[in-house]
């Protein structure tokens, strides 16, 4: 079994990262190149081909059996084709992800939602094995997730399930991504953020701007009421959120990916702490809030999950 590997590809706004991962879970190699969104959907996707090529071809190589072909992308995606997506990547609406991404009409190819991708590895090899209902949200440049129930990664009625990004929080919030108000990542996304912090630092009439999520994380950290400010009201949005997610589903564990969630243990325990004061003990007791032990490896591996899925439940 060991010497089977699936071929992972992540495509993000910013970089497409591919690796070879064993059916046991294990990351055997990995590299990443520029996505070049600017360039649109179908060279993009031909950019993610030729890579996956040479992913097959190393495999190969150095004497691996190649089973198939995993990709994971932001979006909403439905059949292999991305049917919504941010402005992320330009023109990536209407792709035919699942045809475009084979190199190898032999091997068996799968795509999905990035974050629904990354619930199949964490329902395979992670902390969504043991659990009887998990959410996996990941929170980044956006906000995404999935739901796994009893080990089964929830579709719903077009495999879109899942999209916590665009749960309301509050009518009149900021404007999202997606047109609407007050969704769950106009308040606790990288880039929210930045622009919820860049309003407090204007209010209180200073100029400097912020580069990322993490500067208004670390200013927090020190005594820096706007940005205090900005990451309590993150908090309480996520909390909120997720008020409403554990009264609907009941689940025992929530797992953090994403970029985010690089601010470690001391992030984690800030939204436990929001989140567990809002529930009733009956819902809490069993619940658990945790890190992903993978980090930034979690989208190769999600994706390659895709395709050994099958081969090892
Ligand atoms: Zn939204």
């Amino acid at each position: 079994m060991e010497s089977m590997v699936a071929c992972g590809i992540d495509i993000g706004g910013t970089k497409i990262a591919g690796g070879l991962v064993t059916s046991s879970g294990r990351l055997l190699y990995r590299e990443e190149r520029p996505t070049l969104a600017h360039e649109g959907g179908s060279s993009v996707v031909a950019r993610a081909r030729e890579f996956t090529g040479e992913l097959l071809a190393r495999a190969a190589r150095e004497g691996f059996v190649p089973v198939g072909v995993g990709a994971g992308s932001g979006g909403a995606i439905s059949g292999g084709r991305v049917v919504g997506a941010t402005s992320l990547i330009k023109d990536w609406t209407g792709v035919d992800l699942q045809a475009g991404i084979i190199p190898d009409p032999r091997l068996r190819v799968k795509v999905d939602n990035d974050v629904k991708a990354m619930a199949h590895a964490e329902s395979l090899w992670g902390d969504a094995r043991e659990a009887r209902c998990a959410v996996v949200v990941a929170l980044g440049t956006g906000v995404g997730g999935a739901i796994v129930v009893g080990g089964q990664v929830l579709e719903g009625a077009d495999g879109l399930a899942g999209h916590l990004g665009h749960v309301p929080v509050w009518p009149d919030g900021p404007l999202c991504s997606c047109g609407n108000r007050g969704c769950l990542e106009a308040f606790i996304s990288g880039t929210a953020i930045v622009k919820a912090a860049q309003t407090r630092l204007a209010q209180e009439g200073r100029e400097e701007r912020l580069a990322n999520a993490s500067a208004v994380w670390d200013a927090a950290q020190g005594d820096h009421p706007w940005a205090r400010a900005t990451i309590e009201e993150a908090a309480r949005a996520f909390a909120m959120a997720f008020r409403g997610l554990v009264y609907t589903l009941n689940p025992d564990r929530i797992i953090l990916a994403g970029r985010l969630s690089n601010w470690g243990e001391p992030f984690r325990q800030l939204l436990w702490r929001h989140l567990n004061a809002e529930l009733p003990e009956h819902f809490s007791r069993n619940l658990s809030l945790s890190l992903s032990r993978w980090g930034s490896e979690l989208g190769i591996l999600g994706a390659a999950a895709l395709v050994l899925e099958e081969m090892v439940k």
